[in-house]
């Protein structure tokens, strides 16, 4: 191997084409397929692999720490010349002209110093907004914007993230996230557009399309990430990475249509579920790769595996005995690069593999064909280098009333008992809870680094709940309480009390803090001991207590639910988040966001609401089989639940029509929508299909349309909605295969529902 490591790429130089003169896939002209194949002809074995590897930034800057945006000129090279890695990954947020410098040497040392010329690709998490560089636009996480119902904003934070970030060599963005929200545990639930498999298929396209579609970035262009292919966010145990069995029935209608959506969009990549799906590292599964993503969804681009996950299937999963073995397991899967990251275990044992004749380099030719494919479509032989003339992109107000604006549509009124918000002009706040005066609550993860960072590192501009407050209320006394006089004596306990009776309005501010991956794993999803303490203790008050649930995940707050008089579900909404929360508090904005997840009420109990009938079986004695199938519903709050400052009716459900053919028909429905109330408001109308009779077992109800529409007091409108059997009326089977059946079904929009029938006869092939 150190033979051809060292010697063939010399001799190959000195008889490269190259010199002296422009070889094919050099020329911008020529057609990408006849530039790929003329270079992969170019290249030796141990340059291919290079291609098929990506190393972490740890691995070329001075001191092996994400934060470190420097490049230490030796490893670089060593990497690049000896090893011809194709492929970083990583930082954390630095100015932009950090960024340029690293970049820009970087790829000068891979497009000057290598034998072939052949441009580095960049991998990087900027998930909501290019929160690793320092002052971008910070939008609110994916959660959020599942809450706002409203594709745009997802386009938007796609666009933005693009035009901020691509002129720093930043080639491949490691987003969307196309996992559900289906377990209220899991700790990266927030990086979810929510439980619905519709919702992230149309929130994941737009964000495809945002980013990759940015004709202002030219002459770069990004890379999306359709990630984490496939199932990987509904571990049983609800922790990271932990097994998840499931039907490859419920695997195909429930998780393949969002990967399936952002593919169509165009997504040019795709990373890996790390974990395990029936039994198999979903890395290692052929299955899965070659048959299903490839074959059967027809993707050929690039799919890239997980951090380490070719190292988690020797010393995680033990499926392979040893490095060597897992990597022979991972590249016949079908996987195209390993996110290695820290290494060159990977180059070696796939070197050996090769020169074991176990690993054919017609197999090789495969995905460094796919990966230079990739690298021609960006752009990247042509436009290389980052630039530093175009830094004003990064943070304009344009952008951030962007985010500000998907922030304020994504905060979900939950509980508004007596109309106690919105509080217009409170002459005394009190405020309280965690996420008060906090900023790296508000974000997450993902956001500056890979847990959140330290407060400050965060902007000074960007507002904490305490201070958006104070701007929203220029001349209202805010009092912060930093802890409870529980232990106090009874004559400090009712100063105390008296403070919170002469105030307007209590707000307590209670959540999380920043999580991701297996760092956020809980034992229980209840809101923490001290802070259901805090609330109960405020809401003994006679002022209205407002709770603001600043969280990833929907942590449980039944036991002081009854006790508060208002609650806003704010979600993870970003650097703007804390503005958009006092909008809402103040009613300058009008809550229009509602909840793309079922939000849990019992510790033990937690159905999605596209749960199946059968997963509500439950003792009811005046039933006469005596099993409920309503009743004790287990959400708190129901998926699509989201209240308004304002009222809206739902009139004149009509169908085109009663029955169906499959073919060719289509089914128009249109309901009226009026503002009944007094105030501006936004309104999200949420259609939903049930199926009443399935051979397989049908969800009770499955969210099929979705349209947001602004009404004025008064005012109303008559919105459409197009059924035809080929887009809504069919589910999957085992296979994937599409299953039409005659009969009814339910279309329900706000509190109005109608039948019709699909006819199966009037189709000439019928599957089932
Ligand atoms: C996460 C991915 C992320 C990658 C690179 C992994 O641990 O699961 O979502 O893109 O790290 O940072």
């Amino acid at each position: 191997m150190k033979l051809s490591v060292l010697i063939l790429p010399l001799l190959l130089f000195l008889g490269s084409a190259v010199h002296g003169q422009t070889a094919l896939y050099q020329d911008a002209e020529a057609p990408i397929d006849d530039r790929v194949e003329d270079l992969l002809a170019r290249m030796t074995v141990y340059e291919k692999i290079g291609q098929m590897t990506q190393l972490n930034i740890g691995t070329i800057n001075t001191t092996g720490k994400q934060r470190d945006v420097v490049l230490d000129a030796d490893k670089a090279r060593d990497l690049l010349i000896n090893h011809h890695i194709g492929s970083f990954l990583n930082g954390e947020a630095v100015p932009a002209e950090v960024w340029y410098e690293y970049m820009n040497e970087l790829t000068r040392m891979a497009v000057e110093e290598t034998r072939l010329g052949i441009p580095i690709i960049y991998g990087i998490d900027h998930i909501h907004g290019a929160s690793y560089l320092e002052g971008s636009t910070i939008f609110p996480q994916s959660i959020n914007l599942g809450a706002t119902f409203n594709p745009e904003h997802s386009y938007n934070m796609g666009w933005v993230t693009a035009y901020e970030s691509a002129d720093l060599g930043h080639h491949w963005n490691f987003a969307p996230v196309l996992d559900l929200g289906t377990n209220p545990l899991w700790p990266r639930f927030w990086e979810t557009f929510g439980e619905d498999p519709f919702m992230a298929a149309q929130m994941g396209a737009a964000y495809v399309k945002g980013l990759q579609e940015n004709e202002e970035i030219g002459p770069y262009s990004i890379a999306a990430t359709a990630k984490h292919f496939l199932a990987y966010s509904n571990p049983a145990t609800g922790w990271d990475r932990t097994p998840v069995q499931i039907s490859s029935q419920a695997m195909h209608e429930f998780h393949r249509p969002a990967f399936q959506a952002a593919l169509d969009a165009g997504a040019k990549t795709v990373m890996l579920n790390s974990g395990e799906v029936n039994g198999l590292p979903v890395h290692g599964s052929k299955a899965l790769v070659e048959g299903l993503l490839r074959q059967v969804m027809g993707f050929d681009g690039v799919v890239l595996t997980d951090w380490d996950d070719v190292g988690k299937l020797v010393d995680f999963h033990m499926v392979a005995e040893n490095y060597k073995e897992a990597t022979y397991r991972v590249v016949n899967a079908g996987v195209d690069m390993s996110m290695t990251p820290n290494t060159l275990d990977f180059n070696e044992a796939l070197m050996e593999l090769y020169e074991e004749g176990r690993i054919s380099e017609e197999r090789l030719d495969e995905s460094v064909r796919r990966i230079l494919r990739l690298k021609f479509e960006l752009g990247l032989f042509e436009h290389p280098y980052p630039r530093n003339d175009r830094f004003d992109r990064i943070g304009t107000e344009e952008s951030r009333l962007k985010a500000l604006e998907a922030a304020r549509e994504s905060i979900v009124l939950l509980k508004n008992d007596g109309d106690v918000l919105p509080a217009a002009s409170p002459a005394r706040i009190v405020l309280a809870g965690p996420s008060a005066d906090n900023k790296p609550n508000l974000s997450g993860g993902w956001t500056i680094a890979w847990q959140g960072a330290e407060p400050d590192r965060y902007p000074e501009s960007m507002h904490t709940i305490y201070t958006a407050l104070q701007q929203e209320y220029p001349e209202a006394t805010i009092t912060k309480l930093d802890s409870m006089p529980y232990d106090a004596s009874s004559n400090q306990q009712r100063s105390f009390m008296r403070t919170l009776d002469q105030a307007d309005m209590i707000v307590y501010a209670g959540g999380e803090e920043p999580y991701t991956e297996f760092v956020g794993n809980i034992h229980d999803l209840r809101l923490p001991a001290d802070q259901l303490k805090e609330i109960a203790y405020l809401s003994k008050a006679s002022t209205p207590l407002t709770l603001v649930l600043v969280q990833g995940r929907p942590r449980l707050i039944t036991d002081v639910y009854e006790g508060v008089d208002a609650i806003l579900f704010a979600g993870l909404p970003g650097f703007e988040g804390a503005e958009a929360i006092a909008n809402v508090l103040s009613g300058k904005v009008n809550p229009s966001g509602k909840l793309p997840f079922s939000y849990p009420q019992h510790s033990n109990h937690y159905l999605p609401y596209n749960h199946k009938h059968t997963e509500v079986y439950y003792f009811d004695p005046d039933e006469a089989n005596h099993i409920s199938q309503q009743a004790m519903s287990s959400a708190l709050f129901e998926f699509g639940h989201g209240l308004s400052y304002t009222s809206f009716e739902y009139s004149d459900l009509s169908l085109s029509a009663t029955t169906m053919g499959a073919e060719g028909d289509t089914l128009k429905a249109y309901v009226t929508i009026t503002n009944t109330g007094e105030t501006l408001g936004m309104e999200s109308l949420l259609w939903f299909l049930s199926n009443q009779v399935g051979y397989i077992t049908r969800p009770v109800k499955e969210l099929k349309h979705f349209d947001k529409i602004t009404l004025h007091p008064g005012e109303s409108e008559t919105v459409a909605f197009y059924i035809t059997a080929d887009q809504q009326l069919w589910y999957p089977d085992a296979d994937g295969q599409k299953v039409f059946e005659t009969g009814y079904f339910t279309l329900s929009v706000g509190d109005l529902k109608q039948d019709f029938r699909l006819d199966m006869t009037r189709r000439a092939e019928v599957r089932r």
